[in-house]
């Protein structure tokens, strides 16, 4: 029988997951979502087929997986209430919840459960994900395969082995994508300073970034070879790169990255 899979919480996270998963071929009829509001169970029933329920105890009562994707401030009690059912029926946890750590989770539904944290990050919802997950000493090699599959769905999937390492995560893909929004704003700025149509420069600027990103998948060349190979002796990325190593990039990124997972730490 197929895996069946419960999203507690239909809202923007569940729905890009639950989209990719059809996408990929999982079956619509073994997917169920749930809300309180017919307002968020409607849009995912009708765009993909699935079952919806405002019954979160009663859509767990068949599930082999959970997917906790309510909002941080509500998951205690949305645990609590599904602890009863989740130690009767003992499905893989998989929360995409920022900041709430896997004990406290799991404590919350009973204890003592296979549970993945997960980190996804927003281009998850146009299916470019990238997501950090741990998982707990109860996952068996079979529910770590499904969590891969589940949120491969929406993208790239990297399994980390210790849980404070996804306060990392959270600093290169979590927070990520803002980081190169920033860029892009700075880039469009720069560029019609340089006489540009302002809608031009933000085009190219994130055409760039796709192309570059492309390329470096692609590559078996590390950032810094693909770096000096369109850097000729004396020409006009050589300039650049000489201005944003002076400038001291690097140390400015490495210290915001920093910010960023003692806060994460602070919020877990
Ligand atoms: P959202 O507000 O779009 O969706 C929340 C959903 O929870 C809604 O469908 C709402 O009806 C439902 N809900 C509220 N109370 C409920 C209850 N008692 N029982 C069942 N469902 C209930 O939020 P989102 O952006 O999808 O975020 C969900 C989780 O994903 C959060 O924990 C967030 O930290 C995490 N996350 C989201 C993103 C993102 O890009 N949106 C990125 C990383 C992590």
């Amino acid at each position: 029988m197929a895996t069946r899979v419960t999203f507690i919480g239909a809202g923007n996270m569940a729905s890009a997951i639950i989209g990719g998963m059809i996408d990929s071929g999982f079956s619509p009829s073994a997917i169920t979502a749930t809300s309180p509001s017919d307002a968020f169970l409607a849009p995912v029933h009708e765009r993909y087929g699935i079952h919806t329920n405002t019954d979160n105890v009663a859509a767990v009562a068949q599930a082999d997986v959970v997917v906790l994707a309510v909002k941080p401030q509500i998951m205690k009690e949305v645990c609590e209430g599904l602890a009863g059912v989740v130690q009767r029926q003992r499905p893989l946890i998989i929360s995409v919840a920022a900041g709430l750590d896997a004990a406290t989770l799991e404590a919350w539904l009973g204890g003592d459960l296979p549970l993945v944290r997960c980190m996804p990050n927003t281009p998850a919802l146009v299916g470019t994900g990238a997501s950090g997950l741990c998982a707990n000493a109860r996952v068996s090699d079979e529910q770590r395969a499904l969590a891969t599959e589940l949120m491969e769905a929406v993208g790239l999937v990297e399994w980390v082995e210790e849980e404070h390492l996804l306060d990392a995560v959270t600093a290169v893909s979590g927070s990520g994508p803002a980081y190169f929004f920033l860029m892009f704003e700075a880039m469009e700025e720069a560029g019609v300073k340089l006489g540009l149509p302002a809608d031009t420069a933000r085009r190219l600027a994130m055409q760039t970034a796709l192309g570059a990103a492309k390329m470096a998948m692609a590559s078996d060349k590390s950032p810094a070879e693909l770096k000096r190979n369109v850097m000729s002796p004396g020409g006009t990325t050589e300039r650049a790169i000489e201005h944003l190593e002076a400038a001291e990039l690097r140390r400015i990124l490495a210290e915001a990255m920093d910010a960023c997972a003692a806060r994460a730490r602070e919020m877990a």
